[in-house]
C-alpha cells in the first residue's frame, strides 16, 4: 500500500486524485489532506478516508474545525503535512503555497507527483536541483507534461530535439483583437473540454497557462527555450510531443481527462487498468495542429521573455498575473489588460540573478505590490505605450 498526502485535496485535482483513490481502497493509503478554506468538503473527506492529519490554511477557520484527527494550521501546518511519513506527495494546490511544501519533501526524499506548476514556474531551478540531490523523482500531472514525461520512455532527455505544447482552441481563440477587449467571465467558463480551477480557467483564456508550462517544461525536461515549441491542437486528443534527434515524433492520446494523469502519478512507475478514468475511441477522429496566433496572446512570448531574463523574472510574472487576474474577475481591467499590467510589472521590476529561495518568494509578493500600484495610476497609460513590445522574443 501506497502512502499518500494530497495537499489541496479540496480542489479540481484533489478530488480527482480520491477518486482514483476511491476505486483502489486497497493500493492507497490516504494519511494527510489539506483545504484552504473548505471546511465542508475536508469533512467529508475525513470521514471517507480517514486521513491521520489535515491542514487548513485559512487560521480562523482551522481554530473552528473540531475533528479526532490531528490539525495542522497555516503554511506551517501544510509543511507539517509534506513531511509525513509517506510514499508519495501528490500536490494539488494552487498558486505559491505549493513551492515549500514541495521542497521540504523532496529534501526528506518523498516522490513527487506535481500539479502546481507554480513550484517550477517560481523556482524551477531550485527545485529540480534539490531533486536532484536527494534522489526524488518528480512526476508531472499538468496533463502536456504528464503527456512528454510518459514519452520520454522512448528516449533520453539529451536526445530531444523539440518538445511541442499543445494547446486548445475554444471560442475566445476565434475572437478578434477588437472583440476579445471584450471577454467575459462566462466566455472564459465556457470551455468545452477540460473542467478546471478558476485560476487556471482565466489563465488558460490568457494563454499565460500555456507560459507557465513552457517554464514548467523548460525545469521537467532540461531543454533551452528555442527547444520548447506551443502547437495549438483544436482536438485535445494528443496532449504534447517530442521530437527526438533521430526525427521520431513521440506523444500521448487520449480523450481530455485530467484523471488519467492523476491515476499516472499515483500508481507510477506501474500501468494499471482504469477504472476511474474514460477509453479513447480513435476510430473517425482527426488529429489537426496549426501555429499559435503570438500576436493575439501577448502572454505567450513572456515566457520566453522571462527564461532569457533568468532570476526572479519568473516569479515576477506570476506575482503581476495574480494581481492581474484578480483585478479581471472584479472588473477593475478588460481582458488585454491583463497582459499590459504583466508586462509593466516585469519592466518596473529590477532583476536578481541567482536568487535562493527567499529572494524568490519575497520577487513574487513584492511583484504583486508593484502590478497592485500599476492598476492604481491609469492603466490606459500602459495600454498606449507600447511598452509591451520590448518583452518579446528576439
Ligand atoms: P483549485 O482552485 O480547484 O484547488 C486548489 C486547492 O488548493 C484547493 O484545495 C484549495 O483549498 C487550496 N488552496 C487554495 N488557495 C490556497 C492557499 N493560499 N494555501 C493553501 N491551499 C490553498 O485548483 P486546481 O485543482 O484547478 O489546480 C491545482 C493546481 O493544478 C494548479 O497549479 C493548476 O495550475 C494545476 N493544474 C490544474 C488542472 C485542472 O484541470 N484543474 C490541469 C493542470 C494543472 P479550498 O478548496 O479550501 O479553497
Ligand atoms: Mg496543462
Amino acid at each position: 500500500m501506497k502512502r499518500i498526502v494530497i495537499l489541496g485535496s479540496t480542489g479540481s485535482i484533489g478530488t480527482q486524485t480520491l477518486d482514483i483513490v476511491r476505486h483502489h481502497p486497497d493500493k492507497f493509503k490516504v494519511i494527510g489532506l489539506t483545504a484552504n478554506s473548505n471546511v465542508e468538503k475536508l469533512r467529508e473527506q475525513i470521514e471517507e478516508f480517514r486521513p491521520e492529519a489535515v491542514c487548513i490554511t485559512d487560521e480562523n477557520k482551522a481554530d473552528l474545525f473540531k475533528t479526532d484527527v490531528v490539525v495542522y494550521k497555516g503554511e506551517d501546518g501544510l509543511k507539517k503535512i509534506a513531511t509525513l511519513e509517506s510514499d508519495l506527495l501528490m500536490n494539488s494546490l494552487v498558486g505559491t503555497s505549493g513551492l515549500i511544501p514541495t521542497l521540504e519533501a523532496i529534501k526528506k526524499g518523498i516522490t513527487i507527483g506535481l500539479a502546481n506548476k507554480e513550484t517550477l514556474v517560481l523556482a524551477g531551478e531550485i527545485v529540480m536541483r534539490q531533486a536532484e540531490k536527494h534522489n526524488v523523482a518528480i512526476i508531472p500531472i499538468d496533463s502536456e507534461h504528464s503527456a512528454l514525461f510518459q514519452s520520454l520512455k522512448s528516449g533520453k532527455k539529451t536526445e530531444i530535439k523539440n518538445i511541442y505544447l499543445t494547446m486548445g482552441k475554444g471560442k475566445i481563440s476565434e475572437m478578434s483583437e477588437e472583440q476579445l477587449k471584450n471577454v467575459t467571465m462566462k466566455d472564459i467558463f465556457s470551455r468545452p473540454a477540460w473542467n478546471m480551477g478558476n485560476k487556471i480557467t482565466i489563465d488558460s483564456a490568457t494563454c499565460i497557462n500555456k507560459a507557465f508550462e513552457i517554464i514548467e517544461a523548460k525545469w521537467l525536461f532540461d531543454v533551452a527555450p528555442e527547444q520548447i515549441k506551443v502547437i495549438v491542437h483544436p482536438e485535445y486528443i494528443c496532449h504534447s510531443l517530442i521530437e527526438f534527434n533521430d526525427g521520431s515524433i513521440i506523444t500521448e492520446l487520449g480523450t481530455p481527462d485530467m484523471k488519467r494523469y492523476t491515476q499516472h502519478a499515483l500508481f507510477y512507475p506501474e500501468r494499471v487498468k482504469a477504472t476511474a478514468c474514460s477509453f479513447t475511441d480513435l476510430y473517425g477522429k482527426t488529429l489537426t495542429f496549426e501555429k499559435p496566433a503570438f500576436d493575439k496572446f501577448p502572454c505567450l512570448r513572456m515566457s520566453y521573455s522571462v527564461l532569457e531574463m533568468g532570476g526572479i523574472m519568473p516569479a515576477v510574472l506570476h506575482g503581476a498575473d495574480h494581481v492581474a487576474v484578480q483585478a479581471y474577475t472584479e472588473g477593475k481591467i478588460g481582458f488585454m489588460d491583463i497582459p499590459k499590467v504583466i508586462a509593466a510589472t516585469i519592466q518596473k521590476t529590477k532583476n536578481i540573478i541567482n536568487p535562493d529561495i527567499n529572494q524568490i518568494i519575497e520577487a513574487e509578493k513584492s511583484a504583486q505590490k508593484t502590478a497592485e500600484g500599476i492598476l492604481e495610476n491609469d492603466i490606459r497609460s500602459y495600454n498606449s505605450s507600447g511598452k509591451f513590445d520590448a518583452l518579446r522574443r528576439k
